[in-house]
């Protein structure tokens, strides 16, 4: 048996991890790691996505031709998602993001509500959201923390609305967790993630993997998630 010590969430260090995004250009190309022509096709995808949820049989909070009320941008950056995403979709879209220089940039340039200038460890849903994006981010947060974020936002959301979680996977080396030294994240396996959610009362209504990315790069799986009504209603 592997003892707590040896998993890779043990490794992260968060103040570590916002020195290092500290040192990063606040451009699309800083947030995706020197990638930022993908950004297009990503947004796409999730575009894509998000269009299949709302037309889907299991009703939303609001019809496909409406605007949603209210959505979130979990680990926004410089709010690449929020510009090219929520925007389009949500009426309002609020921002949580512990770097200061990236919230910046946004205050600058988008158009949002609230900005939470927090590690989403910390952060506590203050509004009832239709749809709650994180993408990119929760390798900064532990087992135990992503849990319990996930758990808050199943009260902070409108009936009939979705937390998608958009990340890398790691599909090989035995399905296990990477831990990553230079931006101090976990890249966690697919079947990982499908227990954390679990464990927070949360299942799956949609998933899929994003299509078009390069090849040298990790899957990147989008997964729609809404409470369990048949979890039982435990504190994780
Ligand atoms: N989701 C955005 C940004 C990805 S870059 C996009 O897809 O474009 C990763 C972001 O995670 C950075 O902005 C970084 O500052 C942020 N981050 C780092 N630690 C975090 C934490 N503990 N909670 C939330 N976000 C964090």
């Amino acid at each position: 048996m592997m003892s707590v010590e040896d998993e890779p969430d043990s490794s992260i260090d968060h103040a570590a991890a916002i020195q290092y995004w500290n040192g990063v250009d606040a451009t699309v190309n800083g947030m995706l790691g020197g990638y930022p022509h993908i950004s297009r096709i990503d947004l796409q995808g999730s575009s894509n996505f998000v269009a299949k949820l709302r037309r889907s049989r299991t009703a939303g909070p609001s019809p496909p031709s409406e605007q949603l009320r209210r959505a979130v941008d979990c680990g926004a950056g410089i709010g690449r998602v929020t510009n090219g995403l929520l925007s389009k979709f949500a009426a309002v879209v609020d921002v949580v993001e512990p770097v200061e220089k990236f919230t910046r940039e946004i205050k600058d340039k988008l158009h949002v509500g609230e900005i939470y200038n927090v590690g989403l460890e910390d952060w506590q849903p203050q509004h009832s959201y239709d749809l709650i994006w994180m993408q990119w981010c929760l390798g900064h947060l532990t087992d135990a923390q992503l849990v319990l974020l996930l758990h808050r936002c199943t009260h902070a959301f409108a009936s009939g609305g979705w937390i998608v979680v958009k990340e890398n996977t790691c599909t090989t080396l035995g399905q296990k967790d990477l831990y990553d030294e230079v931006d101090n994240s976990v890249t966690r396996a697919d079947g990982k993630f499908r227990t954390v959610f679990e464990t927070a009362g949360l299942k799956i209504v949609a998933t899929e993997v994003q299509k078009g990315f390069p090849k040298e790069l990790f899957p990147v799986r989008m997964y729609a998630l809404r409470p369990d009504e048949n979890a039982n209603g435990e504190h994780p």
